[in-house]
């Protein structure tokens, strides 16, 4: 290296480490948060930017092995205190109910939910079951509904309003070819949560939503069959898609998990004071959005 680009290197690195070292405000400090789909993926890349910002946070999952790993996993980093986990199929109105019982038990109450738990399952319209179009229904829309109705409940009750984040798609708003209980699901999440905020404005209790673009790294939902569905429509494969949502993306760049926590966090913490009923994408600005 250029002896003056090696000085600037190493200065910066100095920097990053006294910025490590001191001590600063946690912004999400006391605060307690659900996170649904939480056993990796998006889910676990949220929980984990939460507990940087000191919250507490409730892991629920219907994998309950991949659940327990997670916890296990970052329990090693931030402690076993601030930390839990709860299998629960947001379709079941009893494990909802279950898991907000468990909120209270172990942290007293519930101050964000992040509404994340999800599948990707599609066909051509003519190839769709009831069966599929159901589940999509069931686990997108009616999950997403359960769970925020007893966030609700809660929050009304403690009286100091919340954050609501729903993690949706930004199939929710564009169409995808061959996925119409998909793409409808989730559009009827955004319109949830447009009803929600409403609902929830004088009470204090706002309610977001972030749309991820395609997230191909480190998600379960492209390891199975919405993959070989996605690969079929399009003629290639896991990595000629990740190589086509790149390309077809304004600024040229592959859209993570951490991406999208860092959306989930900004509408959790009191940096959005001020918004409710808004849409995030995280999409590294998809041309699909535009008209060109
Ligand atoms: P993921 O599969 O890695 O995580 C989803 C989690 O939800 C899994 O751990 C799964 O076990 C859990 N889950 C599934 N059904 C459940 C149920 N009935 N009850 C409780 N938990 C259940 O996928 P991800 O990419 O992290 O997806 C998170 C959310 O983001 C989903 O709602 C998904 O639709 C949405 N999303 C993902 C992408 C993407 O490309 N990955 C794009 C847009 C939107």
């Amino acid at each position: 290296l250029p002896e003056q680009e090696a000085f600037d290197i190493e200065y910066w690195l100095l920097e990053e480490a006294k910025l490590q070292r001191m001590p600063r405000p946690k912004s999400l400090a006391g605060r307690v948060a659900l996170v649904t789909g939480g056993a990796g993926g998006i889910g676990a890349a949220t929980a984990e930017r939460f507990l940087r910002e000191g919250a507490c946070v409730m892991l629920a999952d219907i994998d309950a092995e991949a659940l327990a790993a997670t916890v296990e996993n970052l329990s090693i980093r931030y402690g076993k205190d601030v930390l839990r986990g709860v299998p629960m199929n947001v379709t079941s109105e009893a494990q909802v109910g279950d898991a907000y019982a468990a909120m209270g038990v172990e942290f007293g109450g519930i101050d964000i939910l992040v509404s994340n738990a999800g599948i990707a399952s599609s066909a051509p319209v003519e190839e769709t079951s009831l069966a599929l179009w159901n589940r999509n229904m069931d686990i997108l829309s009616t999950g997403y509904f359960l769970v925020s109705r007893e966030a609700f409940r809660m929050m009304r009750v403690q009286g100091i309003g919340g954050s609501v984040v729903f993690v949706a798609s930004k199939n929710g708003l564009a169409a995808s070819p061959n996925a119409s209980a998909y793409c409808t699901a989730k559009a009827a999440e955004i319109h949830l949560a447009r009803c929600l905020a409403l609902e929830g404005a004088e009470a204090g209790i706002r309610v977001n939503v972030v749309n991820p673009d395609a997230v191909l790294r480190g998600s379960k939902i492209w390891e199975g069959e919405w993959l070989d569905q996605r690969a079929s429509t399009y003629g290639t494969d896991k990595q000629g898609l990740e190589e086509m949502y790149r390309q077809r993306s304004l600024l040229k760049r592959s859209v993570l998990p951490e991406d999208i926590a860092e959306g989930v966090y900004f509408f959790a913490a009191d940096l959005s004071a001020k918004s409710t009923g808004n849409i995030l994408n995280v999409d590294a600005g998809n041309v699909q959005a535009f008209t060109r």
